[in-house]
């Protein structure tokens, strides 16, 4: 088991990924206006900063999680066999969490006693 990123590549994406929505809400240069006038103005666009940087986080987050990344399936959750293996396509499903829509990496394993398909993926 592994995790799918480290957590300097974890960090870095994630301050980017703030330091473009804090661009965005407050540019760094003067000469650029701020938009909206009015609280509800703000209240939307610190909210919007929300919806840009909590997906992003809970994304890498979860990637750094250990057991992110499974190199052995182990046994099958509905017949308890070992005969079971990973399949080489891994899907990245949309997941929707609180914080918005998030991309899940996730591992597909099928057991050959039953035939039954499962995600290993711990997290
Ligand atoms: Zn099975």
């Amino acid at each position: 088991m592994s995790a799918l990123t480290t957590r300097q590549d974890a960090r870095d994406r994630l301050w980017k990924a703030f330091e473009g929505a804090l661009d965005r809400l407050i540019p760094p240069d003067e000469s650029v206006p701020l938009k909206g006038s009015r609280f509800t103005d703000f209240e939307d666009q610190v909210e919007n900063l929300g919806r840009q940087l909590l997906p992003v986080a809970l994304e890498e987050r979860a990637a750094l999680e250990g057991n992110a990344e499974v190199s052995n399936p182990g046994c099958c959750p509905f017949c308890g066999s070992a005969r079971v293996y990973l399949k080489k396509k891994v899907t990245q499903p949309e997941l929707l969490s609180p914080q918005g829509e998030v991309v899940i990496r996730k591992q597909h394993a099928r057991c050959r006693s039953c035939g039954g398909s499962f995600s290993p993926s711990g997290s």
